[in-house]
């Protein structure tokens, strides 16, 4: 194996994204210490991690050792000291803005003022979590996506105060993970969800207006534009929630009336029909 890029680095929140972030490191010879307040949810996470390299060596992709190796360089702890002197802390908790700003104010505190600060969110301003620290240069938007250890793009996000050189080593950092990283400004919903979410929007609108049957619309976008799924089996998979959060967040933050939220997609949320996690959203999956 070459060189890892970082001997080092810590994951913040240990759930779907931090525990793919943590094995994709870790599978090029990085050593994560990966933390979560909740310790059921720390084993969750090194459990998933382990199911994942199973996978992996099914599909003869890396052998029982390569995976054994991989599942050694995971440190699992529930105290943010731990994340000790990484040079990159990567933070994947949940998506609330007064929590993140708690973390990085304490993750702050707990670090050497070199270390960059990165966080994975979807859709929270950099500029406001980089505010909360005493080095918003060096803080960052890393947004990967699900599932981490298979997809590629790492969009990078500047904040208002984000520099060039933490810019360029987040950069690097990505691409030693063999990950294609991507720069954007720090606006609501970045570039992937300004783009995504309004296209689902729209589709839920043409689900309610009664242009087509929901299986109508995700053929016409997988048959027709050769996306893998279509807008609605995505919703489902992502969480009618999780779009709805977005979606406000891009009618707020933009103040433009064209994103404001389908009711069709409001009501789904009401009734609980929030997808797959749900067992029901636009399709059923009882
Ligand atoms: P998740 O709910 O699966 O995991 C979040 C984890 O954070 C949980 O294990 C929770 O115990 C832990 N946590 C909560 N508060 C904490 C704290 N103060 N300190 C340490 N750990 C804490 O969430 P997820 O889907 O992995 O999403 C994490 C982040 O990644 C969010 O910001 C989300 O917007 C973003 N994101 C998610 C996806 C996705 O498809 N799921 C894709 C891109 C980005």
């Amino acid at each position: 194996m070459t060189q890892p890029h970082h001997e080092r680095i810590a994951v913040v929140g240990a759930g779907t994204m931090g525990n793919g972030i943590a094995q994709t490191f870790a599978s090029y010879g990085t050593e994560v210490q990966l933390v979560d307040v909740d310790e059921a949810a720390l084993q969750r996470g090194v459990a998933a991690v382990e199911k994942s390299l199973a996978r992996f060596v099914k599909k003869e992709k890396l052998t029982q050792a390569e995976a054994a190796g991989i599942l050694g360089r995971i440190k699992p702890s529930t105290k943010l000291e731990d994340v000790g002197a990484a040079p990159l802390v990567i933070e994947a908790i949940v998506e609330r803005a007064d929590v993140k700003r708690k973390v990085f104010e304490a993750l702050d505190r707990v670090t050497p003022a070199e270390t960059i600060l990165a966080t994975n969110t979807s859709s929270i301003s950099i500029t406001e979590i980089g505010a909360a620290t005493k080095r918003a240069d060096r803080v960052i938007g890393m947004h990967f996506m699900n599932p981490v250890p298979l997809m590629t793009l790492v969009e990078v996000i500047r904040g208002q105060e984000t520099s060039d050189e933490t810019t360029r080593r987040v950069f690097e950092c990505s691409e030693s993970i063999g990950k294609t990283p991507v720069e954007a400004n720090d606006y609501p919903g970045f570039v992937s969800n300004r783009v995504l979410m309004p296209m689902i929007n729209e589709a839920v609108f043409c689900l309610m207006e009664g242009v087509a049957e929901k299986e109508a619309i995700d053929t016409v976008m997988k048959l027709g534009m050769n996306h893998p799924m279509g807008p609605l089996t995505l919703a489902d998979l992502i969480g009618l929630d999780v779009c709805l959060d977005i979606m406000e967040v891009l009618h707020t933050g933009l103040g433009d009336s064209k994103y404001r939220p389908c009711p069709l997609l409001r009501r789904m949320v009401a009734a609980g029909r929030l997808g797959r996690k749900a067992g029901k959203g636009f399709y059923d999956y009882n």
